[in-house]
């Protein structure tokens, strides 16, 4: 008798799949907990032959500690399938100088991910060597860090860039602050917009992820739950988009929404990507 896992069908929409890019929260998990049969429908998606990976503007965990997240979930991965926007952001700031000297307003996903690109870390001295400003998402925000940014970027030589900003961020029961109030906070004090911000909507990541994994838009999908993030994001790289609906957005804001981004594909849960 041979075993194996049962080969299920993609619905006609998703056949010219090759690479699925996930969202984190709001589609894989909401706070800690595993949104239902999402493990079972990543391993089955493998099992088709579609390479996962995943994308999430959350720029407060290490690759590393988003695999052992999922790890904890059934779903085994490893940290080159994470493209955060704290990873993106380390990347491309080497594109624009390599072993820079960046103060952080941030957590010890995205210090990590910058010492591993080869930037430094600095602390609160000597305000005229600093290269850059990062601002992501930081639940240890102090007046201090703010006085400091501002003194960088005004009276030193420092440039502004962000991970992300978003305006919240969504757990089990509702929504905390997103790393958007960071950015705002020094846009207020400084009058200067974050040169760029690396993380989506902007197109990086996913041009990133197409870049490495060697796969052309038109075989590429991201699943996510945010119109002006991962959607926008999605359509700015050209590929196809389906959004979910066990995240930020629901059936009545989608339906009374008055935007111009609109997904390929709307979902009530993950699982309906395969036939019964
Ligand atoms: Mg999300």
């Amino acid at each position: 008798m041979v075993l194996g896992i049962i080969m299920k069908e993609l619905i006609d929409e998703l056949r010219h799949i090759k690479l699925a890019i996930f969202d984190l929260d709001g589609v894989i998990y909401r706070g800690t907990s595993l949104i239902k049969d999402v493990d079972n429908v990543i391993q089955k998606l493998k099992s088709n032959s579609i390479e996962v990976v995943y994308n999430s503007n959350n720029s407060t965990a290490t690759r590393d500690m988003y695999t052992k997240r999922l790890a904890s979930m059934n779903i085994p991965s490893k940290r080159e399938d994470f493209y955060t926007s704290a990873s993106i952001t380390a990347a491309e700031l080497s594109k624009i100088k390599p072993n820079s000297l960046v103060y952080v307003i941030g957590e010890m996903g995205l210090k990590e991910e910058l010492i591993i690109e080869g930037h430094t870390i600095s602390d609160q001295t000597d305000f005229n060597s600093i290269d850059f400003i990062i601002v992501g998402l930081d639940r240890d925000f102090k007046y201090e860090k703010i006085v400091f940014a501002q003194k960088c970027l005004l009276d030193g030589k420092a440039q502004f860039y962000a991970t992300n900003s978003d305006a919240t961020l969504p757990i089990e029961n509702g929504f905390l602050p997103g790393a958007g109030v960071m950015v705002q906070a020094i846009e207020t004090c400084t009058g200067q917009k974050p040169i760029k911000i690396f993380g989506k909507p902007s197109p990086y990541g996913i041009k990133k992820i197409l870049k490495d994994k060697n796969i052309s838009p038109k075989n590429a999908a991201i699943f996510g739950d945010r119109l002006n993030t991962d959607i926008a994001a999605g359509n700015s790289a050209g590929i196809m988009t389906i959004l979910l609906l066990t995240g930020v957005t629901s059936k009545d804001m989608l339906e009374n929404l008055e935007t111009d981004v609109k997904p390929d594909l709307v979902l009530t849960n993950l699982k309906e990507i395969f036939l019964d």
